[in-house]
């Protein structure tokens, strides 16, 4: 049997979808954006919804609409994908590396430890779908040591008044936290749509918007799609309806909007995210955990505590008691079975752009160990009960036969 890690969910309904859009005569940013958005919108009940082309360029719209220039300090965790830093690096300014909790998201208390007069924002990262602790979060950026060195040095920041708080929420659409969706939790909720993630467009990523009352949403929509177009006062979609040809660069934007044609692959998706493609997630998960929960060397991650629960978007094992080369050794052996694992996430201080940059694994020891004894499982709504079992039993056959080399050894 092989069973790959992540493929992309397409049935009839996306080729449909798709065919509809090519067939149309209109295949970048139109229609089908517009309606993605709209159903983002519903489904998390978020002010407004901005689709570009991927999580990082939303990330680097976001931070750059907010004016982080050079000299200003962005806090992340250590625990996340590249891109959540890289962004902060793209707009000149510096990312400030926190340790997470072994739940794996940020640590709301070393988020507090590190806040400076630099600091203009936080991103939180919700990793494999379960959401950080957002009210406590705000509550730091609210309270009023934080507020007292908050230095606001542009139109957004002074409207925001305190360090904004953005959710890198590229795992957690549909993930819940105290009865509300991931797309209402953060000041700024950033989606990605990329081919591996829950809903995807292939490449493609998200900005909802849920700002304080000082905003107005539907203006910072408008703004925020000159900034994915440019600067460009008209789009090619307006052009093309005969409303004029001349246009206006109004600032150095950028170029990042969605086409539709990318759009068509989301919108047939999510039209069955709630009630179909989440539900069958979840089902993967609780078979993982049905089967794990009885072995002792097995730590099974959170899916569901008091005030949350996952949208199902990795499964992210961890072994009891093992170091970071019999983890490597173990999935090894489950690929020579035939099912493709992964790993959430190499910590960012042990990549060689942040090594370069001064930052060092030692100092992030929850990070290091969350992933030094972590395989992601498959989980995806086409897998059967009988692949789930064979991936199962391929974990645990891998576990016993390096547990074994080792007494030998
Ligand atoms: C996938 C991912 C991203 C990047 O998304 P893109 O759409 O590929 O830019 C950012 N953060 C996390 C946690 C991710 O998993």
């Amino acid at each position: 049997m092989k069973i790959p890690f992540s493929p992309p969910f397409v049935d009839d309904d996306v080729l449909k979808e798709v065919a509809d859009t090519l067939r149309s005569g209109w295949i970048t940013t139109g229609p089908k954006v517009k309606a993605l958005e709209q159903e983002i919108n519903k489904l998390t009940g978020c002010q407004q919804t901005l689709c570009v082309n991927s999580w990082t360029s939303g990330a680097i719209l976001t931070l750059k609409w907010l004016g982080v220039k050079a000299g200003d300090e962005v806090i992340v965790p250590a625990y996340t994908y590249a891109a959540t830093a890289l962004s902060v690096i793209h707009c000149g300014a510096t990312p400030i590396l926190v340790d997470v909790l072994p739940d794996f998201n940020i640590d709301p208390a070393a988020v507090a430890k590190a806040i400076t007069a630099k600091t203009k924002a936080i991103i939180a990262v919700d990793i494999a779908g379960l959401m950080c602790d957002y009210d406590r979060l705000k509550e730091i950026v609210s309270a009023p040591e934080a507020l007292a060195q908050f230095n606001a040095e542009s139109d957004v920041q002074q409207k925001m008044g305190r360090v904004m708080v953005i959710a890198d929420a590229a795992h957690s659409i549909g993930a819940k936290y105290k009865h509300l969706n991931s797309g209402v939790c953060a000041d700024v909720n950033i989606f990605s749509m990329h081919a591996v993630k829950n809903i995807t467009t292939a490449e493609g990523g998200a900005i909802s918007l849920h700002l304080p009352a000082s905003f107005n949403a539907q203006e910072v929509y408008e703004l925020m799609r000159l900034w994915s177009l440019n600067g460009q006062t008209k789009d090619a979609f307006s052009k093309s309806n005969g409303s004029g040809w001349r246009y206006d660069i109004l600032f150095d934007g950028l170029k990042v909007n969605m086409p539709d044609i990318c759009a068509a692959i989301g919108l047939a998706q999510i039209k069955k995210y709630n009630h179909n493609l989440i539900v069958e997630r979840k089902r993967i998960a609780q078979q993982y955990e049905a089967y794990f929960t009885s072995r002792s060397w097995a730590q099974l991650p959170i899916l569901k505590d008091e005030h949350r629960e996952t949208c199902y978007h990795l499964y992210a094992l961890r072994i009891v008691g093992i170091t970071e080369i019999e983890r490597d050794e173990m999935i090894a052996h489950i690929v020579k079975l035939g099912v493709a694992v992964n790993v959430h996430f190499l910590p960012l201080p042990m990549l060689t752009t942040f090594k370069n940059k001064g930052f060092d694994i030692k100092d992030f020891p929850v990070s290091y160990d969350n992933y030094a004894r972590e395989i992601s499982l498959p989980i995806y709504p086409q897998l059967t009960t009988e692949q789930v079992n064979f991936i199962c039993s391929a974990v645990e056959d891998s576990y016993h036969t390096v547990k074994a080399s080792e007494k030998i050894a």
